[in-house]
């Protein structure tokens, strides 16, 4: 079974993927923190997305890996450094945008994606699954929802790490951020014809899961 979740940023694709991942004993895999894993590698050594040839190196040394890990979060390395909170500062987020629009970044990035979940039950989140990375898909979502309810969401994850919050800034670099994903020449952030739009603004956590678990036991159902 291989579950792909794609949708803007703040859509709940994260919460909602674990959720599943537990539910139906599937590998969770996040694919913006990988992007924000190789981020971190670039912030780290000064280098910028403008700078291809040095982002290109950086991508050749970095080993990013997800450890499926059993309670919390999943952890994400970095050349076998839990990086898991470092990845989730606002700088990190910044660069991932600019950065995973760089061909030599989603080459690397995508090929190591399909590289986890081949032979695996997988459901992976990001914002190319259901088009580029796992086109065969069993069951693909477009989860998305309103900027503002999007902004509203990072601004209580922010608060909660112990950052201060100002919503219109968050919302304005939300929509910057959308903008860059769905415009980049390279595996834009698109729904494709086939994924199952849900839009998360009025529903609660729970309910996009349901959702979501209904999509996948149909999809058991007909394969019996
Ligand atoms: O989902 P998250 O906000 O952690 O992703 C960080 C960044 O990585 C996104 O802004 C997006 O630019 C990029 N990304 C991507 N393709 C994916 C997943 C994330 O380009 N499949």
């Amino acid at each position: 079974m291989k579950v792909a979740i794609d949708g803007p940023a703040g859509a709940g694709k994260s919460t909602v993927a674990r959720q599943i991942a537990s539910r139906f004993g599937l590998t969770y895999v996040d694919t913006g923190a990988m992007y924000r894993a190789l981020a971190l590698a670039c912030i780290r050594r000064g280098v910028g997305a403008d700078d291809v040839e040095r982002v290109a190196s950086v991508v050749e040394e970095a080993v990013v890996d997800l450890d499926g890990g059993t309670d919390g979060p999943p952890r994400v390395l970095l050349n076998g450094e839990d990086v898991t909170e470092a990845i989730r500062t606002p700088e990190v987020t910044r660069l991932a945008s600019p950065l995973s629009a760089l061909p030599v970044v989603r080459r690397a990035l995508v090929a190591r994606q399909r590289a986890i979940a081949q032979g695996r039950d997988v459901v992976m989140e990001g914002r190319d699954i259901a088009s580029v990375v796992l086109p065969d898909a069993d069951v693909k979502v477009y989860l998305t929802a309103s900027p503002s309810v999007r902004a509203a969401r990072r601004c209580r994850d922010l608060e909660a790490a112990g950052y201060q919050t100002d919503p219109v800034t968050v919302e304005r670099e939300i929509v910057e951020r959308d903008r860059r994903d769905s415009t980049r020449q390279d595996s834009p952030l698109v729904q494709t014809p086939d994924a199952v739009e849900i839009v998360s603004d009025d529903l609660t956590v729970e309910q996009v899961v349901d959702a979501i678990a209904r999509l996948i036991e149909q999809r058991l159902k007909d394969r019996a």
